[in-house]
């Protein structure tokens, strides 16, 4: 693991999620979805990082979460804070790559990726990820997405850095219908989803992650960008949200 990569996991590691979203959320998309929640399930939590989604799933859900991530520091995290939990869904962690996954053909009920199918693309994500569901089976995936078409050019150019894959709403609606996927549902998540859950959690973190890595540009550098995407949230949160797109895989 190269020394950015594991600052970064370093600053992320002691939060409860490293994504933008809230319980409430998780929670509207999974009622968008029809799953037998008296069945054991096969659930696959797909960048799971220190395992919110996965811990909420297995409250709510019965059978096996699969938490896939592949930095095993995340998965350590995961398996701490979800010991002594009562959790109906035995959570089963993974080290693994989204792009290469180990599970059998049309093996899972509901594949679920808050924040994180970014790391290989929306489209790339779901047409890898869909051999994986049994027919009638859901993916619930939250990605980063334009809401304006006409966007200011600072953070036109942030994201075409950041994340040059992003789309709009409609883009992402098109690409789930040209992998013959059913666009069940979407939505948007609220300010405080990235304020006082991800950003605000995060930015509490800063002092004691530059005192832990003492005169390291790196650290610094990793500081200072979160700052100005902190600051580009809070300018131009109009044109851009995570979206939670809830896709079914048709009989
Ligand atoms: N879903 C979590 C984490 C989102 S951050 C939450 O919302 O809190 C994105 C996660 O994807 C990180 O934990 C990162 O380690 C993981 N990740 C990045 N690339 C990956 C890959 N190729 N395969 C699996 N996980 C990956």
């Amino acid at each position: 693991m190269d020394s950015l990569l594991a600052l970064i996991i370093d600053l992320h590691l002691s939060n409860a999620r490293q994504g933008p979203g809230r319980d409430d959320f998780s929670q509207q998309a999974l009622d968008f979805t029809q799953l037998d929640q008296e069945k054991e399930l096969q659930i696959a939590d797909i960048g799971c990082g220190s395992g919110s989604q996965s811990i909420f799933l297995a409250k709510q859900l019965q059978g096996t979460v699969y938490a896939v991530d592949l930095y095993p520091p995340f998965l350590q995290e995961l398996e701490r804070r979800s010991a002594g939990l009562e959790l109906k869904a035995t959570i089963e962690t993974l080290e693994g790559d989204m792009a290469n996954l180990p599970f059998s053909k049309n093996s899972l009920d509901l594949i679920w990726a808050e924040s994180s199918i970014y790391n290989i693309g929306f489209k790339t994500g779901l047409s890898h990820w869909k051999n994986f569901l049994k027919p009638g089976g859901y993916m619930v995936v939250s990605e980063l997405s334009w809401l304006r078409d006409r966007r200011p050019k600072p953070i036109a150019e942030y994201w075409k850095l950041g994340y040059p894959g992003i789309q709009n709403i409609a883009g992402n609606i098109q690409t789930i219908c040209d992998l013959n996927l059913i666009s069940i549902a979407h939505f948007g998540i609220d300010e405080a989803a990235w304020l006082d859950d991800f950003y605000q959690p995060l930015a509490a973190n800063f002092d004691a992650f530059l005192k832990r890595h003492p005169d390291s540009p790196d650290a610094e550098s990793i500081v200072d960008q979160e700052i100005n995407e902190m600051e580009l949230y809070r300018k131009y949160k109009d044109y851009y949200n995570y979206v939670f797109y809830i896709i079914q895989k048709p009989y």
